[in-house]
């Protein structure tokens, strides 16, 4: 059946903001860790509209896996526009626990997967720093724990 469209368009009550911040994170796309992910962002690390970068394993898609491959060129490309027309400055890199891009494409679990991701968190960052310049990169790994996210930072 044909959803009729709503006579008056939603109108979000969210002032808009102009000023960029000059950050962008590369997280997963799971959408039970996205309203997580905006609080450590925009709270802890005092990063209010910053640019998001998600997609399924988020850094996971720079750290060379060939399962990725394709992912690894699209998110070069669009971090090359972002350091072009937004002026990027700093990349936050964030892993998650129980990321399904791990336990499915890459078919790994356990603690090997925790390890994987996080040598994949400074592989990442690498890429990145090499194909933007950007040396401020920074990785964390976000941890399930009880009625919260906890987001351990990782040298990279
Ligand atoms: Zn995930």
């Amino acid at each position: 059946m044909k959803k009729e469209p709503a006579e008056t368009p939603y109108e979000s009550r969210l002032p808009y903001e102009a000023a960029r911040v000059h950050a962008a994170a590369i997280y997963c796309s799971d959408g039970r860790v996205g309203e997580h992910f905006d609080d450590f962002l925009q709270r802890g690390l005092g990063l209010p509209r910053y640019d998001r970068v998600a997609l399924p394993g988020g850094p996971a898609c720079l750290a060379g896996h060939p399962q990725a491959h394709l992912e690894e060129q699209g998110v070069v490309d669009e971090l090359k526009f972002l350091v072009e027309a937004h002026k990027l400055r700093r990349v936050v890199l964030i892993a998650h626990q129980a990321c399904a891009f791990y336990g499915t494409r890459l078919e790994l679990n356990g603690r090997r997967l925790e390890l994987v991701q996080r040598a994949d968190l400074v592989r990442a960052a690498a890429v990145v720093r090499r194909v933007t310049g950007i040396d401020a990169v920074e990785g964390y790994f976000a941890r399930l724990g009880e009625n919260c996210v906890r987001f351990e930072p990782i040298e990279v």
